[in-house]
């Protein structure tokens, strides 16, 4: 799945929601998050975002790794 990372945190831009076929993409308190079980790899919100802070999981920058939990984690407790 992707992943949005840390440059989304306090900009919440919201291109991506508008590329995203399946509407994966949700709001947060203070960053969007791309729900990991419905993402399809499409990839078209990546070049869309203003920040660059959409990633393939594989691809997250080392210190950003964690975004993957966080992702996946803000649909398990919300
Ligand atoms: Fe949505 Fe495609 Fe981005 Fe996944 S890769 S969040 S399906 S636009």
């Amino acid at each position: 799945a992707y992943v949005i990372a840390e440059p989304c945190v306090d900009v919440m831009d919201k291109a991506c929601v508008e590329e995203c076929p399946v509407d994966c993409i949700y709001e947060g308190g203070r960053t969007l998050y791309v729900h990991p079980d419905e993402c399809v790899d499409c990839g078209a919100c990546e070049p869309v975002c203003p920040t660059e802070a959409i990633f393939y999981e594989d691809d997250l920058p080392d210190s950003m790794t964690r975004y993957a939990n966080e992702n996946a984690q803000f649909f398990t407790n919300p």
